[in-house]
């Protein structure tokens, strides 16, 4: 599973990072931004609530 987050979208609330910060960070513009490799299997469900946090939903996992 990977992550991504759609920069269109985000809004910089914060949420992601500090719910899975293994997996998300902000980037100097304040957008979200996902780790490039797979998701290791103990971050995937705190990966998920990071996607759930999403006010926007912006976060995607894919399998
Ligand atoms: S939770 Fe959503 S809106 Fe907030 S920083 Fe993460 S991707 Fe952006």
């Amino acid at each position: 599973m990977k992550a991504y987050v759609n920069d269109d979208t985000c809004i910089g609330c914060g949420a992601c990072p500090e719910v899975c910060p293994e997996i998300f960070h902000m980037t100097d513009e304040d957008i979200a931004h996902a780790i490039d490799g797979e998701i290791p299997s103990d971050l995937v469900s705190r990966a998920e609530d990071a996607r759930d946090s999403c006010p926007v939903d912006a976060i995607n996992l894919d399998e």
